[in-house]
Order: C-alpha cells, then structure tokens, then sequence
C-alpha cells in the first residue's frame, strides 16, 4: 500500500471497491504523481437528498482516506437567478454528513477560460457554428443502425465559425438560432459523439456572471473543463455518463492537440458508478420540488422526504448515513436497495445513543384507586441499557396516569397480554396493577380505567410471593406528563418502485395519503422537557422520536424516526 494512504480501516486491497482499487493502482504506479482530487458536483437547483449522501461519502471519503483533497463544486452552467437556498442547504448538509471541502467553487466562474477553449477547438476546424433549429438537430442524429445527417452548416469556413460564435456571444442572436458543435462523427454508434451541442443561446440572467453571457455551456463539454482546471484526478459520476467519458476525453484531447507537453491540460479520469435507488423513495430533483411546491410535503427538509435534510429532521444521525453507504459500496450494477437497510443502520445507531423515556401517544386515563391521594413515587429508571454511562434518572408516579390506549383492551384479543379487566400487568419501572373496572361516557367511550396496585411490587419487581405478569407497559404520570404533538410518518409512496406508474397515471397516484399521522396530544414523562431540537429519544416499545423544530417554549413536537420492531404486530399478522 502506498505512504500516501491514511486509511483508518486499513482493509485488504481486495475489499477495497473499484474507486478505491483504481485509486490505489495509480498512487503506486504514480499516474498522478501521488495526489488524489475528487469533487462533489452538485447543480444548485434544489436539496441534497439520499443519492446524494452515497455520492459525497465515496467522493470525500476517499480525499480523506488517501490524503487527498475534494472540492465542492457548484456545476451552475444553467443560468439561474436565485439559490442561495440550495447554497445553503448544500453546504449544511455536506458538514452535517461530518465532510469539509478543500476548495469551494463554481463552475461559472470559468466561463471566460471555457470560451476561450472553444474558441481554440473552432479555430482547429473541431467545432462549427449551427443555424439549425432543436428538433433538426435532434431529427438529423440518426438512429442506433443508422448514422446522422450532417448539418448544412457543418463545413462552415473556420473564420465564418469565428464570427458567428463571436456574434452570438454579443447577443446578436435569439434564443435557439444558432447552437456550437463540436465536429466529431455523424457515424459513430455512440451518440453522444454525433457533433454534440457544446454552447446554446439562452437571453438569461445567471446568479453570478448576471448579463455578461448570453450563451451557456452543455454539460458535457463545460464538466471536462471544471474537473481539468481543477486537476481533479479521480471524476466519480453515476452509470449514466459512462458512455459521454468518450466525449469527456475527446473535448479534451482536442484541445491538447497540437500543444507541446508543457501547455497541455490537466486530463482527469471519469469513473463511473451505480447511483442509489432505494425502495419507496423518489430521488428526482424536479418531482421532490414539485412535492415541495404543491406543499404536497411541508417543506424540502419534511420528514418524509428523501432529502438530507429531511432525513435529519426525521432523526436520522450522520453516523447511521455514512454507515449505510459503507455498507452499500460502490460498483457498477444498478440496483434497488430496501429501505428498510437504511432504518436498521439508524436503529443500530439510535440504539447506542438514545435515551429512554416513556411516553403515551393516545392516551388513556388509568385511575390506581388504593394509591393514596397527592403521594408522588419517584421511580429510578435506567437511561440506555446499551450505555452504562448514560445513567438513571427518576420517574415520578402518582394515582392518575396515562397509558397508551392500544394497551388496553375491554375484551381482550387471543394472546393480548396487556391491560384488561382482571388481568395485572407491570408498569414499568412502577407497580404491578390490576384491572378492576372502567368508566364510560354517554357514548360509550372508555374514558378512564381502574386499577388496584400492588405496593410490595415497586420497581416493577415481583412480589414475595412470586408472582408473575405477562405484560409490562409504559406510563406517564398525569400530573407531571409534558403535552407534546407526535408525528408518525410512513413512506411517502406506496410502491416500492414509486417510478412503476399505471398507463395514463401521473406519479402522484402513488403518494401514500396516509404517510403522515399526527398525534396532538401525546404525554411525555417531564424528563424531556425542555429538550432541544434534533434531541434523540427511545418512547419505550415506540420507537425512536427526535424533537422537531416546530417546537415552541410552551409545546413540544416530536416525529418518530424509525419505529421498533413490533413484537404484537408481528404477532398479528400470523
Ligand atoms: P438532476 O436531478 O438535476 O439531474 P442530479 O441528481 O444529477 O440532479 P446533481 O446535483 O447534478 O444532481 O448531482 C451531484 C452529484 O451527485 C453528481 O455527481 C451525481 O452523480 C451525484 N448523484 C446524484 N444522484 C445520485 C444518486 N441517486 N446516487 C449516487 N449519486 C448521485
Ligand atoms: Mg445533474
């Protein structure tokens, strides 16, 4: 292994994937002379989702591991006006995921440099001026048996293409006029190399360069260039661009010819990988920002969406992403992973760092008759049995109490071993109680039950004679309980390809209409009150709960990050 490697898992080479394979090949043989320049290039036109995540882990992983460095690139060759937004959101969630960028640039910045290019590759007789409309382009490329027709204008005299490409520049053109084409092959079989589009005109204003361009560059021809400037050496993409790396080498090579050695570009290596998919999710910037729009979602960073920040807000940990991707790899077979891999990795994390704390999300007054009036227990009860450090904390228990209304049942279900008239349950870390009787409104609604405790049972433990209970359940004691809102969410499509669309449907019939489920008046024991937004929670036999940031001084909201695994209602569906 290389000096240059400072890989922390140190893992055999043949562990490593292929990035890092190729990665380790070229710092022996010194194909770069020992550097390692990736770059995260996202197009600011929307949030960082999921897809994303598996991207940034691969592309700074392997700067940190190999000593490298990895830039942060906006790819803004389309001319946009506002996005400080996705500005932000993009750098808040690449250090959130734990990364720093060793550079942070932008992609139009080097519109001068890239015109200059072309200008250069024009003046080789490699790229021509096309007075073509979209559609002719497009009709005159010929099919996968048949090469294209060249254009009219193909053999334009280099100095025409001069001026014409200098005129489009001043603005003397509309929209669609006229288009620069790289000069390449009408014939060859990949498409991407039949005269590509390199330069288009479009009279709009961009968020950095403002009016001083009229013209803006394709991505294939302007991607070569940013990676090249910035020396990258290592241009990870998804699949889809394995077959344009012709055309990502050809745009550059064409400038390198003819020139001596020394005024060569910088000429990076494209490698290609498989992008994520992920079961019930929706990684398509434009329809997450139809959801966002619609106000279909509560925003880009919902809960349900497949956003960093969504997932962040959800609950999702760093540590539960990044061992996710780990997890996954990298390598070049498109696939569809379960999302229910990813909620593990957040269960496993969650797990380790979360406290316990009980609370009742439907609540159900619970009356112990024989404990007397204004008595308050304070219980101990274990912080995270995973983490000894984590500590105790107490519990305060008194006559009126809430428990979770699925606990109790009039009539009990085959094998319900909760709360029902005659049966004793343990309350945790409290009593043993049992049922004596319940209290019914007009309507017939179970408004409060009662129950007898057993006062040789504190702590939950059974009494002198042995006794045993089937059933244990969580409670909040009524006075001291925290109102809180709860929000359960499910997967915001019901398929797990939401891409699988009925003939003649839109992709919105697949959005679950149940995907979120608020509880306004949940109880949580008093010990989280006060606690601060992101703050992870185990609710005892809940799940994982985060708090929201629709948290006010007076109320705090929690949304469910991940449930348990459900032992009941597994038991249900036998
Ligand atoms: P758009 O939906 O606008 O085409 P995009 O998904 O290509 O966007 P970019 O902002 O261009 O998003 O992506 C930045 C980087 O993230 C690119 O290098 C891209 O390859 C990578 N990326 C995007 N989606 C995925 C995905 N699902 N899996 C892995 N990498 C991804
Ligand atoms: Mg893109």
């Amino acid at each position: 292994m290389s000096e240059n490697v400072k890989n922390d898992n140190a893992k055999a080479p043949e562990r490593l994937d292929f990035v890092r394979r190729i990665v380790e090949e070229d710092l022996q043989t010194g194909k770069w002379g020992g550097r390692v320049a990736t770059r995260f290039p996202p197009e600011p036109n929307g949030y960082l989702h999921i897809g994303h995540a598996k991207s940034i882990c691969l592309n700074f992983g392997i700067a940190n591991e190999y000593n490298g460095i990895c830039n942060l690139r906006y790819d803004d060759t389309n001319p946009a006006k506002e996005e400080e937004e996705y500005v932000r959101s993009i750098e808040a969630d690449v250090k959130w995921l734990g990364f720093e960028w060793s550079n942070k640039l932008w992609a139009s910045d080097y519109f001068d440099a890239m015109y200059d290019f072309a200008v250069e590759l024009i003046k080789k007789g490699k790229a021509y001026v096309d007075d073509q409309t979209a559609d002719q382009i497009r009709s005159s490329r010929g099919t996968a048996t048949a090469g294209g027709q060249a254009s009219p204008n193909r053999d334009r005299p280099v100095e025409e293409n001069l001026e014409l490409f200098m005129r489009m520049r001043t603005g003397e053109f509309p929209d669609g006029s006229k288009v620069l084409r790289a000069k390449i092959d009408m014939a060859s079989p990949n498409f991407n190399l039949r005269d590509p589009v390199m330069y288009r005109i479009l009279h709009q204003s961009h968020h950095n360069t403002g009016d001083k361009w009229c013209i803006y560059p394709m991505y294939d021809w302007a991607h070569g260039f940013e990676d090249s400037t910035e020396q990258i050496t290592h241009s990870i993409c998804t699949l889809e661009f394995e077959n344009h790396r012709p055309l990502y080498d050809w745009f550059i090579d064409a400038v390198n010819e003819g020139r001596p050695p020394e005024k060569r570009i910088w000429h990076p290596q494209q490698i290609e990988f498989a992008r994520l998919n992920l079961t019930y999710t929706m990684l398509s910037k434009r329809k997450l920002l139809a959801l966002v729009q619609e106000r279909i979602v509560r925003g880009w960073d919902d809960p349900r969406m497949p956003t960093i920040s969504g997932f962040r807000r959800k609950g999702y940990t760093p540590e539960a992403i990044r061992a996710f991707c780990k997890h996954i790899g990298v390598n070049k077979f498109n696939s569809m992973h379960d999302i229910q891999l990813l909620e593990n990795f957040l269960r496993d994390d969650l797990n380790k760092r979360a406290t316990r704390v009980m609370g009742v999300l439907r609540p159900l007054k619970v009356v112990i008759t024989n404990y007397p009036e204004g008595q308050v227990d304070q219980l101990e009860a274990i912080n995270n049995p995973e983490d000894a450090s984590a500590g105790t904390r107490t519990v305060p228990f008194s006559r009126e109490i809430y428990i979770d209304r699925e606990d109790f049942m009039e009539t009990p279900a085959p094998k319900y071993f909760r709360l029902y008239p005659g049966n004793e349950v343990r309350l945790r870390y409290a009593y043993f109680v049992r049922c004596t009787g319940v209290v019914k409104d007009a309507a017939g609604e179970i408004t409060e039950v009662h129950c007898t405790y057993d006062p040789a049972t504190k702590g939950g433990n059974s009494p002198p004679d042995g006794r045993k209970v089937k059933g244990t359940i969580h409670w909040v004691s009524a006075a001291h309980a925290v109102d809180a809102e709860v929000r359960l969410y499910d997967y915001l499509f019901t398929k797990p390809d939401p891409e699988d669309v009925p003939e003649g449907f839109d992709w919105k019939v697949n959005l679950n209409p149940k995907s979120e489920t608020v509880l306004p008046g949940a109880k949580v024991e008093p010990s989280v009150s006060g606690a601060t937004v992101g703050t992870h929670y185990q609710f005892e036999r809940q799940g994982y709960f985060t708090v929201d940031k629709d948290t006010t001084p007076g109320r705090l909201v929690f949304n469910r990050s991940v449930g348990l695994k459900d032992s009941w209602a597994k038991e249900q569906k036998k």
